[in-house]
């Protein structure tokens, strides 16, 4: 079913690290080895092999109508008659800044760059330089990128400093990052106390996606708002993954919680490399070359990039949030349905279009420890099941499905009876 992927990885992994550009795509988490893949349309995918699969990761979030959306690949063509980059400015930039300040509630300035992971190491510089302190306060289980500030892990017992989680990470940096629990108001109040006047930013994931799905509970959003505020802190919300993909108006609006800053990815970009970070007017005029704070990027604001991007969101209304709800609901209940017939040890967590299944004895996931105690074994041997029967999902246990809304009928019933007959063969 997979000689032609082996082949392609066993020559991939000659050339490049891993055989792959992302460590997740290698596949180590569910023991295998990559797939290789050359095609997609709506909300199938096709493997080098011929294998058709129902894409229930949709490259990690950004493909919210799915593969080979035409509006999408015709805005793109239309732009890349015209020429593919000047390093210099261009209307549809203004365009698309315009765009997320309409859709997204506390921004009012916007900055584009290439990806998540130089959104968010942009907003922390610029919150380090807006506020003019050095520590920032993470959480543990979410991820950022990999910008060498992000990649921490908390400090052992009453150590509240964080430790690298990567070779090549010095302790300098680690220093400067503290590490709290995701929906433990307590554990950031104590960062805050033990660290007075010297903390320039909390980042957070408002719905946590890179531990599996994890929603915040009731006030947590809020209570950390009013902390930020009362410690002269920027509340910088990482919306790479729940931007425009939740709401219009991502979590902030989901929730009615207001961030200082917040950055942006995968969906903004429409499939093309993209990311961008905003907030007031005051805290952006910070960065060059109105402000003190330098950032920049050859390839910035791409015209490419924000012709694929702005297409997207241009077609972000209401109906496609009903649809996708809808959608992801009717999987949501269908898998629900398996658990209880089936009695496996399994929860799912969804928000909107995002949604993890869950391999834990826990009846709620609420943080990276209660996540770590997931089976991930058994998650291992249910994603080769899902993936013989033409469902492809995250290959991990520790990360989110992302719908389309090209999903019809057919694929959702697809999806429930493979899920039942894979809960089934777990047993
Ligand atoms: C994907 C992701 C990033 C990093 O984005 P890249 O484009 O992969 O660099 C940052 N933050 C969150 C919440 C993400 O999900």
């Amino acid at each position: 079913m997979f000689s032609k992927s082996i082949e392609a990885y066993n020559k991939a992994k000659k050339i490049i690290p891993g055989g792959v550009n992302s460590p997740v795509r290698a596949f180590r988490s569910v023991n295998s080895t990559p797939i290789f893949f050359k095609s997609g349309k709506g909300s199938k995918m096709n493997d080098i092999d011929d294998n058709e699969y129902i894409d229930c990761v949709g490259s990690w979030g950004p493909l919210i109508f799915g593969h080979a959306e035409k509006a999408t690949i015709d805005s793109i063509i239309e732009y890349s008659k015209r020429g593919t980059t000047y390093g210099a400015p261009t209307e549809i930039e203004s365009l698309m800044a315009s765009k997320i300040i309409d859709m997204v509630p506390s921004i009012e300035k916007v900055r584009m760059v290439s990806s998540g992971t130089e959104a968010t190491m942009s907003a922390i510089r610029l919150a380090r330089g807006y506020k003019r302190k050095d520590l920032i306060i993470k959480f543990s289980g979410n991820y950022h990128g990999h910008f060498d500030s992000f990649l921490i892990r908390a400090g052992s017992g009453a150590m509240t400093l964080g430790k690298p989680d990567s070779q090549g990470v010095t302790d300098n940096i680690a220093r400067d990052t503290l590490v709290a629990d995701f929906n433990n108001i307590d554990s950031v109040n104590e960062l805050f106390k033990k660290n007075k006047n010297k903390i320039a930013a909390v980042i957070i994931e408002p719905i946590a996606g890179n531990m599996g799905l994890v929603k915040p509970n009731k006030n947590f959003l809020n209570e950390l708002r009013v902390l930020c505020d009362e410690n002269d802190t920027l509340l910088i919300f990482d919306e790479v993954m729940s931007g425009f993909r939740v709401s219009k108006g991502g979590a902030q609006e989901l929730y009615g919680v207001k961030p200082d800053l917040t950055t942006l990815g995968k969906i903004i970009g429409g499939g093309l490399p993209a990311g961008a970070y905003g907030g007031s007017q005051e805290v952006m005029d910070h960065v060059a070359p109105d402000g003190p704070v330098y950032q920049a990027g050859t390839l910035s604001g791409n015209p490419l990039a924000m012709a694929a991007g702005l297409s997207v969101l241009n077609r972000l209304d209401d109906q496609v949030y009903k649809d996708l709800e809808i959608i992801s609901s009717k999987i949501e209940n269908g898998i629900n349905k398996n658990i209880d017939k089936t009695g496996v040890s399994a929860n799912i967590a969804r928000v909107g279009s995002m949604m993890t299944l869950f391999f834990s004895k826990k009846q709620k996931i609420e943080n990276f420890s209660d996540a770590q105690d997931c089976n991930t074994e058994l998650y291992s041997k249910y994603f080769h099941y899902m993936l013989k029967r033409g469902i492809y999902l995250p290959p991990s246990q520790y990360e989110c499905m992302f719908l389309s809304n090209k999903i019809d009928q057919k694929d959702i019933n697809n999806i429930i009876e493979s899920n039942l007959d894979s809960l089934k063969k777990l047993n």
